[in-house]
């Protein structure tokens, strides 16, 4: 079969709304630029006819969709396969050591999202002289209409002030253009497909490779647009435009890990306002319906940031879960990390229990469901329509059960509409119009859930009621020797 070149594929990548857009081909091209669309989401500018074969050629090596060479794998072999001791999980990918915990000294536990080793890490890695400075994600004010952007700290107090998962869409042009032009070695923290393309830069361009020392990644169920803490914001009055910050995590004594609230800054009629919110009072909550996805995000299989040094979400496991401060996953893949690691254990900063693979993918049992299991069905579907899609490395397949292929028909449903109907709602100024848009979709996967759980729950009943009946009936006629 005749292998598509890379022009064709970045080409094709950018009309079909599939690129991460992570601001990397910024990075390689000036006469790319980035900006944030309408619907709340980045858009590299590339104008194929301004750019010769060679520049889409180099577009194309850098980015996580249209790289004609480099996977994960490929990328996680070259990265860590040397590692002494390390191993591979199909899934997980490279490991040298899996944890579930959290960090027990000072409040970093406190201030993160999670268990803090995200952000321990990284001062550590200052403290060390490891690192000239980290990229991450800090709070921006707002007054652009952006309330978080990647950033440079290179103090401990700036690191700790980046702390906190930021459920809002970022890029990474601007601050690659200061890093390159400061010099110097760099911690970036980011979302699997971000942490992919910093990977591929760093093999094209030697000057990055230097840059990026390492990389803190994050798990990540999906991506959303600005619209998402903006909607949740609107819905219990910040109206858009009004919202000045948002906490996405503030963890409640007493409630189990996952039972964080939001809580919005912003102005309600013209006065200061702050919001805190349960999930239940919040109609975008919900993680699987996914409103206000990225494309991408439905279209990436590296759901444990494998090409990152260090892998950090959360232990969703029952004996971690219950607890309202937080707990970590970690899955560490650089030995200088993996030291930085023992050091910190050692001195009895660090609560961690070893954790095996198994145990580790368990943890994450919606994200390994919908964006593993069920990606081949998306990518079949994606055929199905004869449209171009990336590459991965699962196989296009129909094969899963009807009821889990309307899931995700709905699913794709909620992400692409609730784009288009928030940004109708916004021009109407009427929220009511958003929710009766979407109403209708949400409560198709709610039924379709239902449906599922009752199957479930008669499938594993009827046999057991089969039996019940069937012994009674022996009884009744006097057919066995005597009642059980
Ligand atoms: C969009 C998104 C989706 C996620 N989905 C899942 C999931 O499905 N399952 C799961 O287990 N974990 C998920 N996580 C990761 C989880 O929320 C925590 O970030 C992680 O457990 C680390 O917690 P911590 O307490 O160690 O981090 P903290 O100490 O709070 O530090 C987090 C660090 O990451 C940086 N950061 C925050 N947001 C971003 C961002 N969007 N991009 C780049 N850097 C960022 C911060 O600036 C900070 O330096 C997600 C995170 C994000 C941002």
């Amino acid at each position: 079969m005749h292998k598509e070149s890379g022009a064709q594929a970045i080409i094709r990548e950018l009309e079909g709304g599939y690129s991460i857009q992570s601001g990397v081909f910024s990075a390689v091209n000036s006469k790319v630029t980035v900006a944030l669309n309408p619907l709340g989401q980045f858009e590299a500018k590339v104008d194929p006819a301004a750019l010769s074969a060679s520049e889409l050629e180099a577009l194309a090596r850098v980015s996580a969709m249209s790289n004609p060479d480099l996977d994960e794998d490929v990328l996680g072999k070259i990265l860590f396969g040397a590692v002494p001791g390390i191993r591979h999980e199909r899934l997980l990918g490279y490991y040298s050591q899996i944890y579930a915990g959290y960090v027990k000294t000072g409040d970093f536990r406190a201030t993160s999202s999670s268990g803090g080793l995200a952000t321990w890490l990284l001062v550590q890695l200052v403290e060390k002289g490891l690192v000239d400075g980290v990229i991450h994600v800090q709070p921006s004010g707002g007054e652009d209409g952006l309330l978080f952007r990647y950033a440079i700290s290179t103090t401990v107090a700036q690191v700790r002030a980046g702390a906190k998962s930021r459920y809002y869409p970022m890029d990474l042009s601007q601050v690659l253009r200061a890093a390159k032009e400061a010099g110097g070695r760099y911690a970036v923290t980011g979302i699997p497909s971000f942490i992919m393309e910093l990977r591929l830069l760093a093999e094209h361009d030697p000057d990055f490779k230097h840059a990026i020392a390492y990389t803190v990644g994050l798990i990540c169920g999906h991506q959303k647009s600005t619209k998402y803490a903006e909607a949740i914001a609107w819905e219990h009055g910040i109206k858009p435009g009004s919202l000045r910050s948002v906490d996405f995590r503030k963890k409640i004594e007493g409630k189990s890990a996952d039972e964080y609230i939001t809580e919005l800054k912003g102005l309600v009629g013209g006065t200061e306002t702050t919001l805190a919110k349960e999930a239940t009072e919040v109609f975008v909550s919900s993680w699987s319906h996914g409103f206000f996805k990225a494309k991408f995000s439905d279209f990436t299989d590296d759901l444990f940031n494998e090409t990152a040094d260090v892998a950090l979400g959360d232990a969703w496991l029952p004996q971690y879960a219950g607890d309202y401060r937080g707990t970590n996953l970690v899955i560490v893949r650089n030995p200088v990390i993996a030291k930085i690691i023992d050091d910190g254990l050692a001195a009895g900063d660090l609560h961690l229990d070893v954790l095996s693979p198994e145990l580790a993918v368990r943890s994450q049992p919606g994200l390994v469901r919908h964006a593993y299991d069920e990606l081949p069905y998306r990518l079949a579907r994606a055929d199905r329509r004869g449209a171009w899609r990336p590459a991965k490395r699962v196989g296009a397949s129909e094969d899963i059960p009807f009821l889990r292929k309307k899931i995700q028909d709905v699913r794709e449903q909620i992400a692409e509409q609730s784009h288009i109907h928030y940004q109708r709602a916004v021009e109407l100024d009427d929220w009511s119009y958003f929710v009766r848009k979407m109403k209708p979709l949400v409560d198709r996967h709610s039924l379709l859930y239902a449906i599922t759980d009752a199957r479930r729950i008669l499938g594993k009943g009827l046999p057991y009621l089969a039996k019940r009946a069937f012994r009674g009936i022996r009884r009744r006629f006097g057919l066995t020797d005597s009642p059980r």
